[in-house]
């Protein structure tokens, strides 16, 4: 176990704190844990070193007393801070704006505009940037970096960046089309091309977890994105609708009299395979779409429909595909959601080894499950956003 060059990874979310101590250069996690349902009364902390599990409920006001319990863990069931040769903590945060491109040594100007971009990541920037300051404060000698969701789509061609909104409104409030999950997608795309030896390919990456997206990558280049201004447009996810009319919003407010409020909290958080099948999580539904059960039988065909379109749209795009790669939870683990995303799709040369999709392990690697000869390389890559803030603080500092 390495006592030098460990990163201490944080994702600062609106009720909740993710961690890992870990090595950016093997990739060994030293720790990891996690902090529910913060500020909603019994709070619940996970916390894992080596073999050893910790749980705890207790009440938890706010990210600072989060991060506090965090490192009072570390302290008492380690490993220690203070041994474990932390060189940078890095952060994710979900909106970088036009200004971040690349990952950034965090002072006060960052943080202020970490704070100027909240308007177009409410739900998310606010708690990340929380998170930024009470880390900063209770661990002030180690550099923190801030990795950005949107930097690998910064450069995204204005065409597929552009909203066909009016000009001065879209100028004005800074409305473009940011995309997310880019860290996943810029490593899941770095694996694809380093498995095939191929630097030119035209790629879709597939980021199915609880929140899904897609890309249309060429020769590792980010030509467009399902995620928007953002992330919620896009593919049917576990809680978000993804695309939807913008009429709807206007519907709802004049003929069902709800604020904006309660309509972001629909779109956001009771729409997706949970509002229609009742159940955000994938394993759930296609047991009961299994069992015949409607609701969910309809959710996961609502899913597939939409993967299946982002597929057909990205191959366009880019005029050809190479390789596709399916990642996180449900990308990495449901032969299923695989099976019916490919199905049929043989006119774009993609041709699924239906064996080689069933037999995926779940052990880490990388593995092709396209039969011989189909012209699309479809792979199954196990992302890990953790490991990619890791090297990418690692190497600003
Ligand atoms: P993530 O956000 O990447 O952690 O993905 C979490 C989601 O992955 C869960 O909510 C499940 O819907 C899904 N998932 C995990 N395991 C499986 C599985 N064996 N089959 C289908 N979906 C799964």
């Amino acid at each position: 176990m390495s006592a030098a060059g460990t990163v201490l990874v944080i994702n600062s979310g609106s009720s909740s704190i993710k961690y890992q101590l870990l090595d950016p250069r093997s990739g060994v996690v030293l720790a990891a844990g996690l902090v529910e349902k913060i500020g909603e009364g019994e709070a619940q902390v996970k916390h894992t070193a080596g073999a050893e599990t910790t749980r705890q409920t207790r009440e938890i006001a706010d990210h600072e007393a989060g991060l506090r319990v965090v490192l009072e863990l570390f302290g008492q069931i380690g490993p220690d801070l203070s041994g474990a040769g932390i060189v940078a903590v890095g952060h994710r945060v979900v909106q970088g704006g036009r200004r971040y491109s690349a990952p950034v040594l965090i002072d006060q100007a960052v943080e202020q505009e970490i704070e100027r971009l909240s308007p177009v990541a409410p739900l998310h920037n606010p708690p990340n940037l929380a998170g930024i300051r009470v880390a900063r404060e209770l661990l002030p000698d180690v550099p923190h970096v801030a990795v950005f969701d949107t930097a690998f789509f910064h450069d995204l061609p204005t065409a597929a960046a552009t909203y066909a909104l009016n000009k001065e409104v879209a100028e004005a409030h800074r409305i473009r089309r940011y995309g997310a999950h880019g860290t996943s997608h810029q490593y899941v795309s770095e694996q694809v091309s380093a498995t095939l030896g191929r630097e030119d390919l035209r790629q879709i990456v597939l980021h199915l977890g609880n929140g899904c997206s897609a890309s249309a990558v060429v020769g590792g280049r980010a030509v467009d994105t399902s995620m928007g201004l953002t992330p919620l447009e896009g593919l049917v996810m576990g809680t978000r609708t993804g695309d939807i009319d913008p009429a709807v919003t206007f519907h709802l407010v004049r003929n069902a009299g709800l604020s904006m409020a309660e309509i972001d909290d629909l779109y956001n958080k009771q729409s997706g395979l949970k509002g229609l099948g009742g159940h955000n999580d994938m394993r759930v539904i296609e047991e009961l779409a299994e069992q015949g059960e409607p609701d969910a039988s309809l959710a996961l065909d609502v899913y597939v429909h939409r993967l299946r379109k982002y597929v057909g749209a990205y191959a366009a795009v880019m005029g050809g595909l190479d390789a596709l790669a399916f990642s996180a939870g449900v990308g990495e683990n449901s032969p299923i959601v695989r099976r019916r995303a490919l199905h049929g799709l043989e006119f774009l040369g993609v041709a699924l080894d239906e064996d080689r999709n069933e037999a995926v392990q779940r052990d880490g690697s990388i593995q092709v499950i396209s039969a011989e000869g189909s012209e699309v390389t479809v792979l199954v890559v196990p992302t890990n956003e953790e490991l990619s803030i890791a090297q990418q603080a690692l190497a600003v500092i």
